[in-house]
């Protein structure tokens, strides 16, 4: 099993408690038992954290966080019995530590990375095909929560030779065992949206209400674009044609493939790496890492989606949500009325920020 990396003192602990119930929208009269809820974990089920195919960012992306770590909380009070990257453990030693928690049965199993369509060889841990680990290791779970844009919906290497899908996906063709699902994207996945889900299950004991995606609505039900701090530039049609051209810096990136319109996920308003910044903050559009369709189905990732105000909603709807493109042609409409959008669409006006 593993242990924390440092001891948490009672003031960080309850910092931590104060900060999720804020996480998942509960007052502050809900964080004594936020840290009950944690206080017990040691006793609940156990952890076992898989990585396919992925780039670990989302470990990374965990355990980078601070004030207080949230991995150093976790890590305290869940009981983490096999993670590739952070166990002590090797070798035989680790695969007994895995097979010893799946005969036990209970535990939450989390998955980072996608499982490969392809071919079995693509994704091997000694020796077993990744999709057999998951399989043998989703039989006995309680739960799963997929991790990240592979592990929910295939990411990255969806578009490779290999065929990464997700658990979802994974679980519809018969080759991991149904169990309650939730999916956790983004990439990498926010280590907030992360903790949230898990403090969420530990004290309701159930899964978070989710959209059609299994995805939480606690980060997931509002578009980027509702929240964004450039909407004002998108309404006014200023839009980021040159990137050499510093009058432009602060306008909307839909030109420059900003896929905010279509992208569901708070990080307008949670940000990232301790609430520094996030993409669109520091001039890159939203890559749409939050929806099934990436990667594929968002890039190019700099080129902006063309006619969206009139034929390319329709094209755009083949990957997104209907709902979505539908709304977005009812705005799009409503701007082209009153005149403050262009009759083709988004016009790559200058001027003055
Ligand atoms: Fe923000 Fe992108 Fe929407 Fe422009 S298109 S307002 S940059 S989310």
């Amino acid at each position: 099993m593993l242990t924390s990396f440092r001891s948490i003192n009672r003031r960080d602990f309850l910092k931590f408690c104060a900060g999720t119930a804020t996480l998942l929208g509960l007052s502050e009269a809900a964080v004594p038992r936020v840290a009950k809820a944690l206080e017990e974990a040691a006793k609940k089920p156990p952890v076992i954290w898989l990585e396919g195919q992925d780039c670990a960012g989302c470990s990374i992306s965990f355990t980078n966080t601070s004030n207080p770590g949230t991995a150093e909380i976790i890590l305290d009070t869940i009981s983490l019995r096999y993670h590739e990257a952070l166990m002590a453990a090797s070798g035989h030693q680790a695969e007994k530590a895995l097979q010893d928690s799946i005969k036990e049965g209970g535990y939450v199993l989390v998955v980072e990375g996608s499982i490969p369509e392809a071919d079995d060889r693509y994704c091997k841990i000694a020796d077993v095909p990744f999709v057999q680990t998951v399989k043998e290791a989703a039989a006995n779970a309680a739960a799963v929560i997929a991790i990240g844009a592979c592990a929910t919906y295939g990411g990255i290497p969806r578009g490779t030779p290999s065929k990464g899908m997700g658990i979802s996906a994974a679980m519809d063709k018969g080759l991991v065992p149904k169990k309650p699902l939730i999916n956790v994207p983004t990439c990498p996945v926010h280590p907030e949206h992360f903790v949230g889900t898990v403090v969420y299950y530990l004290l309701y004991k159930k899964p978070p209400p989710m959209d059609a995606h299994l995805r939480p609505l606690l980060f997931y039900d509002k578009l980027i674009h509702d929240n964004c701090e450039r909407r004002g530039h998108f309404e006014n049609g200023e839009f980021l044609a040159d990137w050499n051209d510093f009058k432009q810096r602060n306008f909307c990136l839909y030109l420059k493939g900003c896929k905010g319109p279509f992208t569901h996920s708070d990080c307008p308003k949670r940000r990232w790496n301790d609430g520094l910044n996030w993409c669109i903050g520091c001039g890159a559009g939203c890559q749409g890492c939050s929806e099934p369709a990436f990667y594929t189905g968002m890039s190019p990732l700099y080129q902006k989606t063309k006619d969206i105000a009139g034929y390319r909603i329709e094209t755009v709807g083949a990957v997104m949500a209907g709902a979505v493109a539908v709304g977005l042609a009812g705005h799009f409409i409503g701007q082209a009325m009153t005149g403050r959008l262009g009759k083709g669409g988004p016009t790559e006006k200058g001027g003055e920020s």
